[in-house]
């Protein structure tokens, strides 16, 4: 009877390894999707900022395009100015010009403020590139790791199928059907210790008369309460 309990309480240190081993194959997937789902937030966040930049950028050529035109018109509407003879008509062109030239010093000033604003994108977006090219590093070497402990769990997976399968073979088949019966209803901990009347699966205390003959260690005995198979520990 003894060595029916050690191999029992073999088997089930077995299961809860295995149990352990498949949550860790298992998540896997789901931590490899998150580093790739954070790698592509911060994606968006770059590309963001790119796209301000760019934006700014436009703005900024628009600028000086309109400047350009209006230095043209200037220089076309001061050509004219020699050859007007009518002193309101001069006088109108005149004030156009001026006019033409406070407008392109308001555009100027607009583009100086581009300029700051385009100096401080690009500072920023060199530092989120910097930013992403660590992140990324750091990501690829945690999905190497993941990727290595879904291997080594798989191998460890195979050695704890081939130990239980061993252990299985030296458990008696009626015992072994009561056992997989008593998990279905007590999950993975179907055999539990007793110390000092104590069941350690549910903590409850067991009947004296049941305390003694577990001692005894001449039958199987089950728990009352939460019906795990018991056995005695002296410790
Ligand atoms: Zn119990």
């Amino acid at each position: 009877m003894k060595s029916a309990i050690d191999n029992m309480i073999k088997l089930q240190e077995i299961e809860i390894q295995i149990s352990h081993t498949r949550r860790v194959i298992e998540s896997a997937p789901e931590r490899l999707r998150e580093l790739i789902t954070s790698l592509e937030e911060f994606e968006r966040r770059v590309e963001s900022e790119q796209s301000i930049l760019t934006d700014l950028k436009k703005q900024y050529r628009n600028c000086e395009s309109e400047v350009q035109n209006n230095l043209d018109h200037v220089k076309k509407s001061e050509a004219k100015l020699f050859s007007i003879k009518n002193n309101r008509e001069y006088q109108a062109l005149l004030k156009e010009i001026e006019d033409i030239k406070s407008k392109n010093s308001l555009i100027e000033d607009e583009m100086i403020a581009f300029l700051g604003r385009i100096e401080a994108g690009e500072g920023a977006l060199a530092d989120k590139n910097r930013e992403y090219e660590d992140l990324k590093c750091k990501l690829d070497a945690q999905s190497r790791l993941i990727e290595a402990e879904i291997e080594g769990s798989r191998k460890k997976m195979d050695r704890l199928e081939d130990s239980r399968h061993e252990v299985s073979s030296r458990i008696a088949p009626d015992l072994m059907k009561k056992i997989l019966r008593l998990r279905e209803d007590v999950g993975v901990i179907f055999i539990a210790p007793v110390k000092r009347s104590v069941c350690y699966g549910c903590h409850m205390n067991i009947p004296p008369q049941m305390y003694n003959e577990l001692q005894r260690c001449d039958s199987l005995k089950f728990c009352p309460h939460c019906e795990r198979l018991l056995y005695w520990d002296q410790s």
